[in-house]
């Protein structure tokens, strides 16, 4: 490897070389503590057979702990004056490919089927821009992408309402979308100081482990999904004023549902567990319909 893309003067000098300055609007702090990326390509990465998606390589840090183990690396970047400093940085390697584009806008399908033939199995593996933590994460789960494991890291606030327990304090709508899809942990917490432009808050990263089968089925995934972000709309209501005011449903039928669910009509939405959530949408989804 011709860079050492963990050291600050070679990174300084790789980014002026190619007249390269930060957008704090594309989320681009780039990881320069030597122990990080090493051991999140570790988690990601369990054979030399595997196939892996990158979001966001910036200068290739990662990417090249993950080629290093990977049979192939596919990474998605937005901006494209980063793509002549990866051919770069990235040159020793010929396992990787960039894609010039909007991970959010990409039809991944297409692109895993595409790129990965070969592979045993693919994962996700990245240092998410913090503007689109969630709908990345969203995404890549609800289009139910054919990957084994997500290992991301993400602002420790987030990371922590994503492996929260349905049924916590921590818990939101997103934490419950998580654990319907993936078994969530966290790995491990990294400093600000770890990133070049220092960011103003810490991180963490986590795996996900995406479940084969779900382990709670509700009768309608749509109608769940919807009463769930409702419910968890806002923070202070109670599940039975975000639910009829999210789904327009008079508070009668939702005061109904929620008896017959057997759950107190004042609860809040951070109290209910996942069992709980999928009862009382079987039960509003069934109304609903009459
Ligand atoms: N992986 C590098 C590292 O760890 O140093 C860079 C991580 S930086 C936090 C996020 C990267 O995502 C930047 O390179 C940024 O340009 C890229 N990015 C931002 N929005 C994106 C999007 N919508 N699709 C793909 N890449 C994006």
């Amino acid at each position: 490897m011709r860079y050492n893309l963990s050291d600050l003067k070679t990174v300084r000098a790789i980014l002026e070389k190619h007249g390269f300055s930060f957008s704090k609007s594309l989320g681009q702090n780039f990881l320069i503590n030597p122990n990080v990326c090493p051991a999140m390509a570790e988690e990601a990465v369990a054979s030399g057979e595997d196939g892996v998606l990158e979001v966001g390589p910036g200068i290739g840090v990662l990417t090249a702990e993950l080629c290093a183990r990977a049979k192939k690396v596919v990474a998605v970047e937005l901006d494209r004056r980063l793509l002549p400093v990866l051919s770069e940085t990235l040159e020793d390697f010929d396992n990787v490919e960039i894609v010039s584009g909007d991970v959010l806008k990409l039809d991944l399908h297409a692109l895993l089927r595409e790129k990965f033939a070969g592979c045993r199995k693919v994962t996700v593996c990245a240092n998410l821009p913090y503007y689109i933590t969630s709908p990345v994460i969203m995404k890549l789960l609800e289009e139910k992408l054919p990957v084994e494991s997500i290992v991301v890291m993400v602002q420790k606030e987030a990371a922590d309402r994503l492996c929260a327990e349905v049924g916590s304090r921590e818990a939101g709508a997103v934490t419950v979308a998580v654990q319907y899809y993936a078994a969530a942990r966290a790995l491990f917490k990294v400093g600000r100081g770890s990133f070049v432009p220092s960011p103003k808050v810490d991180s963490a990263v986590i795996r996900l482990d995406i479940r084969k089968n779900a382990a709670f089925a509700p009768a309608d995934e749509t109608f769940f999904f919807r009463m769930v972000r409702a419910a968890f709309a806002q923070r202070r209501k109670t599940a039975l004023n975000g639910i009829s005011a999210g789904l327009a449903l008079p508070k009668e039928t939702v005061a109904a549902a929620l008896q017959s669910a057997g759950l107190p009509a004042d609860v809040r939405a951070e109290k209910l567990t996942m069992e709980q959530l999928c009862r009382l949408s079987d039960i509003l989804s069934e109304s609903d319909k009459e």
